[in-house]
Formats: C-alpha cells, structure tokens, sequence
C-alpha cells in the first residue's frame, strides 16, 4: 500500500487521540481499526464489529474527513467495513460460477476442424463452401447441403463448421443432431405422458439455435411426421436466418420417401459433394492421421512404401483408411517389429483378404470376431463364455486379454467393447485394459501370450 496513504491514516488517529477521551479513542480507533486497502481514493479500514463501524460513521465521520483534507491534497473517501461486510462484497464481485448443466449442449466432436481435414481435389470444393458458411452463416449459403458416400468426411466437415463457428463466437448455439436421432427424439416426444410439453421443448430446442447441422438426413426416409416437424424448424430458422447445414449420402433430388417440399428447400443454397480421394490425396490423409496419432519418432520409422501399401488398398473410405493404418501401426508396435511393409502386409492381409473392404464398420467386426476366435482357440474356451459373466479364472485371464487387444488393435471406446462381451457398462473393459497394460511390465508369460495371438491374428 501507497506509504502515502498510511501516513494520513497514522497522522488522523494522532489527531483522533488527542481529542477524544483516551478510553474511547483506545475502544474505537486503537483496538479496533486497521488500514487494510487504498483504491481510488477510497479508504478501507476494517473494523472488528457492526457496533464500532456505526458508532463511528455516526459520531466521527465527520471528523476524520475533516482531518484528512488537511493532510491530503486529494478528497478521501473513508470505507468501514467488518470482515464479514468484505466477504459478502467479495462474494458479489465474483464472476458467477457457470453452472455445468448451463453450458449449451453442441453434441459437436472437438477434434472434428478444419485444421485437420486435408483437402484435395475431391473435397476441394465442399471445404471452401465450409469455411465461408462458417465466416457468413446465412449469407453464402442457405442451406448448405454436402453429399457422399460413406466414410468421406462429410460428418467431419460439418462438425468443423460447428467447432469454428463457437471458437468465433462463444456464445453461439450450435446444435449437432443425426438424422436419426432427430426421428427418435420426435417419437419419444410424441409418445410420452406430457406430450405437450414435451413438444414444446422439442421445438424450442431446434428453434432456439444460430447453427443446426443436421447428418444424414436420407435417415428421415419414410418418417413422414418427424418430416413435417423438421419441415416447421427449417422453415422457422431459414426466415429468422439461421444457418443450416444438412450432410447426406446422395444428392437432394435422389432422396427417397422425404416429402418434396423439404427435398426442394434442400436445393436452396450450395450444393458440394465428396468424392473418392485420390492416391496423393490418401497419402496425404495417412500423413496427417499419423502426425495426429503418433508421436514423431514412430512416424519417422515409417516408409513410404508402407504407408503407399494402405493406400493403394483402402482406397473407397477414409475412415477405412485410418482404420487399417491404426491396426498396422498398432499390431507392429504390440509385437515389437519394424513399422515396414513386410509387416503392414501381414497386418492387414485379413483385412484386405476379406476385401470389398465396404465401410470400417464390417471390417472392424469381421476382424474382431477373428481376434476373439484366435484368443478361444489359444486358450482352448469356447467363445461364449469368452463373452459371458463367468468368472472362472481359465476364462477371465482370456476375457481380460481380448478386451485389451480390442482396444489396442481397433481403438473403439470402452463402452463398445463392453457390449461385444454382453455388458452394458464400460468398466469391466477399463480395468481389464489396464491390468493387462501393468502385468505386461513383468509378466513373461502374458506377454508370450499375447505376441503368439497377434501373430496367429496376423497369419490367417
Ligand atoms: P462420413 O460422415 O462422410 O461418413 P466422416 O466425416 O465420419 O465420414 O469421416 C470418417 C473418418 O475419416 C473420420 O475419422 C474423419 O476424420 C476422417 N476423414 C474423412 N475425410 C477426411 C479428410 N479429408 N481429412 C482428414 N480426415 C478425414
Ligand atoms: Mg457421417
């Protein structure tokens, strides 16, 4: 504090003193005052209670102003308060404490941005429409419409509008919803006891928003009502100008059993659509996810005719493509080999094997359900009590090691692996993931174990 200050504040009690019985000036101003704070001309001096602070704002107030202008050149405003008084002032002064439930609810994945989404020639287009939707919700395009087949980042750019908008405006309601979750969420509405509130909140909750992105909407085929609903709130956003986005896998006037009226307003605005990216264009993904996924040392072991290998065979969806590197670069690291393409080969051959490698999704299972036979036939158990609740200890020790390779080699949440073994919670899978994690450390025999199955799972 300002020595200034503390001086005028010793230099009034020195004149406080001499006027005032010494008893009173003691109980008063000795005992129970103390300068704690100097800020824009006001003084605060803490007092030890309610009677002190208004016996002197009462009796001496007065006073003390007279005594300070003689010693200072600047009015002083002089503040009593007792601890109490500034705890309730501090209280006040708090930014509000944000209640989590407050927050708006986006739906909207963080790691899906623009920053990450290589662009070629194949998305060339519907990522430059993107951005400028994100810079000028409503002005470039509304609505925006992006259309592709499976796996080519149409939910990713999308999102990325999403994440872009809010980083720019954090105030900013954007609300993600898939096509089909839009047709349950209507249904489940429809169908409660307090339908009528609840279809209140329904559409105030589409209505109430600056950014909808609406995935898949070919998921609304055939549900005429939701159709209808959906028809009111677009409607409703396009007037007040809020921003649309819808992602589909084919073009507006191929969409089959949704109503014309909502076909034709989805022709409004920009139409892009996503192709097949081309061999450069997959090099250039498989650079990128690594970069994201790996740290540097692992990609530096990586070559080129590797990574050439995954893209000359998963050339139809990216998130195939991503899940091929991710099982190679995984199963190479479990076993201990070189990141070369001796082994990506026999990685992946299963995989490209079982070919018409048609979305990730039936890849993943078919290459899990091989994973779990190997695992039964290792250990000699049948697969059913693999996925089963037993608890005997020949079968948990193969349970724990499955769950663990499941989440190693294929990276799906906790959760789905849970539902793989018949479980609806997720977890049983955390601790087995991380037990085998630990035992592997120092248990040899585990660790055999588990290099055999990967490498049997490799073989076939
Ligand atoms: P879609 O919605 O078209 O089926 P997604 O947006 O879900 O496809 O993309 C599938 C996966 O591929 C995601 O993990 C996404 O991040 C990735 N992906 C697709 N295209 C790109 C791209 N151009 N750059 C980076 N990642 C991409
Ligand atoms: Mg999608």
């Amino acid at each position: 504090m300002d020595t200034k200050i503390i001086n005028i504040w010793k230099n009034i009690l020195i004149q406080l003193r001499n006027t005032l019985e010494e008893e009173t000036f003691n109980d008063l101003f000795k005992n129970n005052t103390k300068l704690r704070d100097f800020v824009n001309n006001n003084v605060y001096i803490t007092v030890n209670d309610d009677f002190t602070k208004n016996r002197i704002y009462t009796l001496f107030i007065s006073q003390i102003n007279k005594y300070a202008s003689k010693y200072s050149d600047d009015p002083l405003n002089f503040v009593f308060e007792t601890e109490e008084d500034i705890k309730i002032k501090e209280e006040l002064e708090k930014p509000p404490i944000i209640d989590k439930n407050s927050y708006y609810l986006t739906n909207l994945l963080p790691e899906f941005r623009f920053n990450n989404f290589v662009v070629g020639e194949s998305n060339m287009f519907a990522f430059q429409m993107a951005m400028k939707v994100a810079e000028q919700p409503a002005v470039v395009s509304n609505p925006f419409y992006i259309f592709g087949d499976v796996g080519l980042g149409k939910t990713h750019l999308m999102q990325a509008i999403g994440n872009y908008f809010i980083e720019k405006n954090v105030n900013a309601k954007v609300l993600y919803v898939k096509a089909d979750m839009f047709v349950e969420e209507y249904s489940n509405n429809i169908h409660s006891f307090d339908k009528s509130i609840k279809m209140q909140e329904f559409t105030k909750k589409y209505r109430d928003v600056d950014l909808l992105l609406v995935d898949d909407i070919q998921l609304l085929s055939g549900a005429e009502k939701t159709q209808y609903e959906f028809f009111k709130i677009f409607e409703y956003l396009n007037n007040h100008k809020k921003q649309i986005v819808i992602t589909s896998d084919k073009p507006a006037d191929k969409l089959t059993n949704i109503m014309s009226r909502l076909t034709s307003r989805f022709s409004w605005g920009l139409i892009a659509n996503i192709s097949n990216p081309t061999l450069d264009h997959r090099m250039d993904i498989l650079k990128k996810k690594l970069s994201l996924s790996f740290d540097s040392k692992t990609v530096e072991k990586i070559s080129d005719d590797s990574l050439k290998f995954i893209a000359e065979n998963f050339t139809s969806n990216v998130r195939s493509l991503e899940g091929a590197l991710r099982s190679a670069v995984n199963f190479c690291l479990t076993i201990d080999k070189p990141l070369d393409l001796e082994n990506f080969k026999v990685a992946l051959q299963a995989m490209i094997n079982s070919n018409n490698v048609i979305s990730s999704k039936e890849t993943t299972s078919y290459n899990i359900k091989k994973l779990l036979s190997i695992v039964c036939e290792y250990y000699s158990i049948l697969e059913k009590d693999l996925v089963s609740s037993k608890r005997h200890y020949s079968i948990v020790v193969p349970r724990h090691i499955a769950m663990y390779l499941i989440k190693y080699l294929f990276d799906l949440s906790y959760l789905k692996i849970a539902q793989i073994f018949n479980r609806k919670d997720h977890s049983t899978v955390l601790s087995a993931y991380n037990k085998i994690v630990q035992d592997l450390e120092n248990d040899e025999v585990l660790k055999k174990a588990i290099e055999d199955i990967l490498n049997k799972y490799g073989d076939k």
